[in-house]
């Protein structure tokens, strides 16, 4: 398949190209190229550069776009290579800067990394709400969980 890149970087030669004969056959012109032609081949030859200098600024753009994406894939890249998959959980987990970050393993499937808020027996995705059980509570309490939200200033009590 031929991208947008590719196309117009084949019309900007074409038309470089063009530009080019029309630039030589007006140098090799000798007073027998009438002065009408001429500013015929000069309008012409104008026209062939600024063509070509639009499509090398949607190259250009396109080339942006790439290199944005190309980053963006580098970054997830790197971070799959972090994560784990926690079987007691069920969520995907990394180590950053000393600390685990633990990640909802449905938005992982739709190529999303959110991280999950951690709550008294559960983890919730901010994004989707699903919400997975933490196993070392269930044989302390019984019942369904309770959602509740840790204070901030409590700090790690578990
Ligand atoms: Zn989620």
């Amino acid at each position: 398949m031929e991208s947008i890149t590719t196309k117009a970087i084949a019309s900007a030669l074409g038309g470089i190209k063009s530009a080019i004969d029309i630039a030589s056959k007006l140098s090799d012109a000798s007073e027998a190229i009438k002065q009408a032609d001429w500013k015929l081949q000069l309008a012409e030859l104008v026209e062939k550069l600024a063509d070509a200098r639009i499509q090398i600024s949607r190259v250009k753009a396109e080339l942006n776009d790439k290199e944005e994406e190309i980053n963006e894939l580098k970054q997830s890249l790197k971070m799959k290579k972090k994560l784990k998959f926690n079987e007691k959980y069920g969520l995907y987990e990394a180590e950053e800067d000393g600390k685990t970050v633990r990640y909802c393993t449905k938005c992982y499937a739709e190529e999303k990394l959110v991280p999950v808020r951690e709550e008294e027996r559960l983890f919730v995705c901010k994004r989707c709400e699903q919400f997975y059980h933490r196993p070392e509570y269930k044989s302390k309490n019984e019942g369904p969980p309770r959602i509740v939200s840790r204070p901030m200033n409590r700090g790690n009590l578990w």
